[in-house]
């Protein structure tokens, strides 16, 4: 990777680091449903919904906190690590960098892990996002 992607991944990374350590868990607002795109005039099944989301997000957040933080490392101790997949050492694709700095895998090596993870259950990577 040239040093200039490298310095612009670490930035886009400690700026991300900073982000998910200030914000904290993303408190639910029960008022707010457009973000499901589509209203019920029962809400109790919705508010159910929105917690369930809320939550998966908040598991989420820790789970890429732990990542970026994985990721400066990585930088810090090898740069040349940086931006290889964890699990075939290939080189992840720099579109892919661009939109998750933190990614760990490829994507063949992501879609085989969720795969297994999910018993066959297939989801999309920008589920992530
Ligand atoms: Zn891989």
């Amino acid at each position: 990777m040239q040093p200039e992607d490298l310095a612009r991944f670490r930035a886009r990374l400690l700026a991300l680091k900073a982000a998910l350590e200030t914000e904290g868990p993303i408190k639910l607002d029960p008022n707010r449903t457009d973000d499901i795109g589509k209203r019920d005039d029962d809400h109790q099944p919705l508010n159910e919904m929105l917690q369930s989301i809320a939550s998966s997000r908040n598991r989420n957040r820790t789970a890429e906190l732990r990542r970026v933080k994985a990721a400066l490392e990585r930088i810090e101790r090898d740069p040349e690590d940086y931006g290889l997949c964890l699990e075939c050492e290939e080189p992840v694709h720099l579109r892919r960098l661009e939109l998750m700095p933190a990614v760990e895998l490829c994507v063949k090596c992501q879609s085989a892990q969720e795969e297994s993870a999910s018993g066959g259950r297939r989801k999309h990577l920008t589920d992530y996002s």
